[in-house]
């Protein structure tokens, strides 16, 4: 029942999840009243019991998210609980989420461990990851070490690459849904927005993107979503961890304005076809010419390549942008060991020999030895 199907028309290689329900309308009326689970029979998952609830992780964007710890497997977890309205059961982005998730096996997609199915809630246990992207920058002011925002990126990149595979698309990228790890492991979070698309072309609601990492061609009025939307906000992330402040943190009525300030505003010369989206309007638009990112964002000019990959993110037009599959095999990573290409999707790229996360600016400040005070700070004078 929590299982969604995928349409896998032009996939080749495709993974094995079961029926959808044919209308996600009916989907929760097909719910048990009693405790439930998709873990069914005598097993202890499913059951409240197995897990104690502790102090409050955060809220989402549809739950609460819980610390707990399993008594089945002694681990913490992330337990996010769903309150259940009687009359409406389960809320489709719960049910798209979880169906999305359990057919997914990747080191950078939070890996669903279990699911609860009370009368009053509906939770998921989720492997616990200590941190997000958002408290990372929070805690490393200033921009994060490049070789880290590599890391983070490439990550990413994997993780992306391998749901776009299925067609799926996150529609909600920003740093609060990505976790990290204690070593630096990314993993992609909180799917309620995301779901199985078949056709490109197909169309969708298109208020669904946080603002700050919404593309302009979605901001524009397209509701014709493609890999590409998820493409856009991975441009503002890089760009995000390197200068340390968001890139484009526009408000409802100047978030365009906020790109084309930076990316220049598109006219047909630019934009092949700009001038048919419906919130096109010339007149209301500032007229700004396109500036170079090295003069936005001074940081990423002392980083080789990174501000061509960005420009190849950040395209405006979406068929101009670069996918995750190719942005992986850009020349920016090319320092990256070559086994990071070749592993398989449950491996962790920290399985490779050598790699890890470097420390951060303000760590590297706090192990240096502290200057004595007083007039043993001899060692910083001048003898002649
Ligand atoms: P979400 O609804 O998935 O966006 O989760 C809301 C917040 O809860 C996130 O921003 C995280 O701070 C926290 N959180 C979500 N999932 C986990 C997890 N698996 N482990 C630890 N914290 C989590």
């Amino acid at each position: 029942m929590l299982s969604g199907e995928l349409d896998l028309e032009d996939n080749p290689t495709p993974i094995t999840l079961s029926q959808r329900p044919k209308s996600e309308g009916h989907a929760y009326n097909r719910f048990s009243p009693k405790r439930t689970t998709s873990f069914m029979g005598s097993s202890p998952f499913g059951k409240a019991e197995s897990y104690q609830k502790l102090e409050q992780l955060g809220e989402g964007s549809y739950a609460t998210v819980f610390k707990g710890l399993s008594s089945l497997t002694h681990q913490t977890v992330a337990l996010k609980e769903i309150q259940l309205k009687e009359e409406e059961g389960a809320p489709f982005t719960a049910i798209r989420e979880a169906s999305l998730l359990k057919g997914l096996k990747h080191a950078n997609i939070v890996t669903l461990h279990d699911i609860i199915h009370t009368k009053e809630t509906l939770t998921f246990v989720f492997e616990y990851v200590s941190s997000d992207l958002s408290q990372y920058l929070e805690k490393h002011t200033g921009g994060l070490n490049p070789f880290n925002v590599k890391l983070f990126l490439f990550q990413l990149l994997r993780g992306l690459a391998y749901i776009h595979r299925f067609r799926i698309l996150h529609r909600d990228l920003k740093p609060q849904n990505l976790l990290i790890s204690d070593i630096g492991e990314l993993k992609l979070a909180d799917f309620g927005l995301a779901r199985a698309k078949s056709v490109p072309s197909r169309t969708y609601s298109h208020e669904v993107v946080t603002l700050w990492y919404r593309p302009p061609d979605v901001l524009l009025g397209s509701t014709n979503y493609s890999t590409s939307l998820d493409m856009w906000g991975v441009g503002c992330i890089f760009t995000e961890m390197i200068s340390g402040l968001a890139t484009f943190p526009g408000m409802k009525d100047d978030q365009l304005d906020m790109i084309f300030r930076v990316l220049g505003t598109p006219t047909e010369d630019t934009w092949e076809g700009v001038t048919r989206y419906p919130n096109y309007d010339l007149k209301q638009f500032g007229l700004y010419p396109p500036q170079n990112l090295m003069t936005v964002i001074p940081k990423i000019s002392f980083i080789p390549l990174a501000a061509h990959l960005a420009s190849q993110l950040l395209q405006m037009n979406p068929h101009r942008r670069l996918s995750a599959q190719k942005a992986m095999k850009h020349e920016y990573f090319s320092d990256l060991p070559h086994l990071v290409h070749e592993l398989p999707d449950a491996a962790s790229i920290f399985t490779v020999n050598g790699l890890k996360l470097l420390p951060e600016m303000d760590e590297l400040l706090n192990e240096m030895p502290k200057k004595p005070s007083g007039r043993s700070g001899i060692r910083t004078t001048l003898r002649v």
